[in-house]
């Protein structure tokens, strides 16, 4: 049997000073030869005297000793065994041994220990949740000084079998207690008031559905804020099936005790019980296991949800459906404007919220918290002290009780007002765009480019002489605009969708069933999809009335510039024959008085064929008559012709190369001419003007530099654009149209040179163009 056994085995003297022998099985380290310190061998110091005691009273009683202790194994750590020794009688009655066993459970007791702990920890997370929830079963309830109940929670109305309503307000004898019953509470209830302690005890009785019951329960002073009690607030908690297991232990430790009394004469029987013991043991470390896995995941999870509910940034909140009792965190008042340690009751929050959403917001609640029903809105609150307009969205959570008696109504308000207004900014900036397309008369469109498909509002059918219902396939578009037109157009698509530039082009297209005519302008912005494929979307508008208004000022500028120059011509020619003819007179006056006339003529004629070049450029009959040409030589002519009828500035030519161009001399002509006439009139007085030109690689730079007023970097882009002058005091009084620059542009662009400038205001200015020197 000893060999059989799994547990420690031993034998001791009648007094337990020598220990005979000891098999550790490996636990403890074996005795073979009788030894007297064993106690220091194998017991745990602190725990020698608690041992020594249960030794004495076992040897006094003769009885079982029987005790859980710490021990020191035979690695010299601590453990936990579970030990009981039977004391062997002579037929006097006389002890001759004692025999024992032991069994590890070291185990078992760390088990328990770290159960505990949970244990205090989970209790305390309770404590807090408890103040929020009703769902417990203890019984909880609160006197006030008379004896009377003003409140008692579901459980214990449950307990009662009655409702809020008929129990709030009575006494005990009225809710049921039996006058012994009531009478010893009423006691208590003075005591804690006088003492102003908490009490506790026991009690037994019967429970209106589960039958006769123990209960355990704690009385607590309530006080008011001068420490007087004010209310005696009480927990009970049926602790019958604790006192059935406490009964079941007592009567299992009492058949143990029988068992260990027979095992004594049995050795047999003995082994069986240790063996059941050790089972039992290692069941129970299982179940401690488990139950520490589980707790460690409540408290997990618990964990997780605050913290979720914190970085959030929610409110929440309760409500009790019978007492409408509403708890709510600091974070929601701070919603509703108020501040954390004010009280915020249910009705002033629903107060907060405009006169427009609060009926709407009540009905929810109401039929949410009564009816079951599902409570997810979106309101706007004013703030009370803040004054503040929020959004906010509450969602609500319903825990019924099965009775039906209680529901607890639980939720959280989030501030979405950023959101909110946002969406609405949208809705808004959408609804202008429609107004706006709609009042512009636009037309929309968008063209896919891996479809190569174009979508486009009725609109742009209208626009293009479609039936507002037909469909019209890319090509079909295109077809419309007028065959000059359609390269440009297609390039700028190309260019959009290879660049990612702005489309912006104005043509003429061809009404397809109409044959109307219209000019129109398309504006677009390239946008990158990769999943659907690139495209471009834009608005498209009529400007045919605009671009009919142009042509026609055009052809009046080119039609009033034709006739006066036939008059202005014949006007040139009287003068330069009065001119010679007057040669030889002696008169100062008169030549000098022509001089001046010569050169108004010359500057009315210049102007005139302006204006002639403009509207020829604009109907597209400018002609440019390209020849080889030295460009040394022309600039050498054009300013050595300045330096002659210029008086007022020094024009000097820096440098040249002389190199032959491929060009329409007279067209490049009016341009270095014109950018040295600007040169003079926005220059002061005896300031030097230098022309130069430079060769590098494939093209020739012409510059003409002033030291006069300068041009902004803001006009600087625009004075290119026709009919653009810049606006100041200094330039007010200088005649001008505001056309040269732009002709020169144009001239040069189709020559394919560039032209720009750089200046700084107040010191001067240099304008530079380029030929291209090949081809
Ligand atoms: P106009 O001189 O007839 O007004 P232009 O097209 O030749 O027309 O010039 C456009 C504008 O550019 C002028 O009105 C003037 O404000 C500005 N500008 C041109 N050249 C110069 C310059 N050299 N210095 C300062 N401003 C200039």
């Amino acid at each position: 049997m000893v060999t059989a056994t799994s547990d420690i085995v031993y034998s001791m003297s009648p007094d337990w000073r020598v220990m005979q022998q000891l098999d550790g099985r490996g636990f403890l380290s074996d005795t073979h030869e009788p030894i007297t310190d064993w106690q220091s061998r194998n017991l745990y110091p602190d725990d020698i005297e608690k041992v020594n005691k249960a030794i004495n009273e076992a040897i006094k009683g003769k009885k079982i000793f029987q005790l859980e202790h710490r021990v020191l194994r035979a690695d010299g750590t601590p453990g936990w065994t579970f030990s009981r020794a039977v004391p062997i009688l002579d037929d006097k009655g006389d002890i001759i041994e004692w025999f024992g066993t032991a069994s590890d459970i070291t185990e078992r007791k760390q088990a328990e220990e770290a159960l505990q702990k949970a244990k205090e920890r989970s209790e305390q997370q309770k404590r807090l949740y408890e103040t929020i929830t009703s769902g417990t079963p203890d019984l909880m309830y609160v006197f006030n000084l008379e004896y009377r109940f003003t409140y008692a929670n579901s459980a214990l109305l449950t307990m009662w079998g009655k409702t809020w309503d008929n129990a709030i307000g009575k006494g005990l004898l009225e809710n049921g207690y039996e006058p012994w019953h009531a009478e010893m509470h009423e006691r208590e209830i003075d005591q804690v008031k006088a003492t102003k302690q908490p009490i506790r005890g026991e009690v037994s009785f019967p429970h209106a559905t589960l039958g006769k019951r123990v209960y355990d329960y704690i009385f607590t002073p309530v006080f008011n804020d001068q420490g007087e009690v004010e209310a005696v607030a009480g927990t009970t908690r049926d602790i019958s099936e604790r006192k059935q297991w406490e009964q079941k232990l007592k009567e299992s430790s009492e058949e143990l005790q029988a068992i260990n009394e027979e095992m004594a004469a049995t050795n047999e029987e003995q082994a069986a019980s240790n063996e059941e013991l050790t089972a039992a043991n290692e069941e129970l470390a299982y179940v401690n296991q488990q139950l520490r896995e589980a707790q460690q995941k409540i408290e997990e999870g618990q964990t997780a949800l605050r913290l979720a509910i914190d970085a959030a940034n929610f409110g929440t909140w309760f409500i009790h459906s019978v007492t409408r009792e509403f708890i709510t965190d600091a974070r929601l008042k701070e919603l509703f404007g108020y501040y954390p340690d004010e009280d915020l009751s249910i009705e002033q929050a629903l107060a907060q919220i405009t006169d427009e959403y609060r009926g709407y917001v009540a009905t929810k609640l109401e039929n949410a918290i009564y009816h079951n029903g599902d409570y997810d809105v979106t309101y706007p609150v004013i703030g009370w002290h803040d004054n503040r307009l929020r959004w906010l969205r509450a969602i609500g959570n319903l825990q019924a009780d099965p009775s039906g008696a209680f529901s607890a109504f639980t939720g959280m308000v989030m501030d979405i007002t950023d959101q909110y207004l946002a969406a609405q900014k949208i809705e808004h900036a959408e609804e202008s765009l429609r107004m706006a397309i709609e009042s512009g008369e636009l037309a929309t469109w968008l063209l896919n480019e891996k479809l190569g498909k174009i979508t486009a509002s009725a609109r742009f059918n209208e626009l293009f002489g479609f039936g507002p219902e037909d469909e019209v396939p890319y090509e079909a578009a295109v077809t419309q605009i007028l065959p000059e037109y359609q390269q440009m157009v297609q390039d700028a698509v190309d260019d959009s969708f290879k660049t990612g530039a702005h489309f912006n082009v104005e043509y003429p297209v061809m009404g397809f069933h109409d044959n109307k005519q219209r000019w129109v302008r398309s504006v677009g912005k390239f946008v990158a999809d990769e999943k659907n494929g690139n495209y471009i979307t834009g608005v498209m508008a009529d400007i045919t009335e605009q671009k009919m208004d142009d042509i026609r000022k055009n052809d009046f500028i080119g039609m009033v510039s034709h006739e006066l120059k036939t008059p202005l011509t014949s006007l040139n020619a009287i003068v330069q024959v009065l001119n010679t003819k007057l040669k030889a007179s002696e008169d100062v006056f008169v030549p000098n008085a022509l001089e001046k006339a010569n050169n108004q003529v010359k500057k009315m004629s210049n102007m005139i064929n302006g204006f002639l070049n403009i509207s020829r450029l604009e109907s597209g009959k400018i002609l440019i008559e390209k020849s080889h040409f030295d460009i040394e030589e022309l600039v050498r002519e054009i300013t050595e012709e300045q330096e002659l009828s210029v008086t007022s500035h020094y024009i000097s030519l820096v440098e040249c190369a002389p190199i032959t161009v491929y060009a329409d001399r007279d067209k490049i002509n009016s341009v270095i001419s014109n950018l040295i006439n600007n040169a003079v009139k926005y220059s002061p007085k005896d300031t030097t003007i230098q022309v130069a030109c430079t060769v590098n690689k494939n093209e020739i730079t012409i510059s003409v530099k002033d030291e006069g007023m300068g041009i902004k970097p803001s006009d600087a882009d625009k004075i290119f654009d026709r009919y653009y002058r810049v606006e100041s005091n200094n330039t007010r009084h200088i005649s001008g149209f505001g056309i040269g620059l732009y002709l020169s542009a144009e001239i040069i662009q189709r020559h394919g040179g560039r032209i720009w400038l750089e200046s700084e205001p107040g010191k001067g200015s240099t304008f530079y163009f380029t030929l291209p020197l090949k081809n």
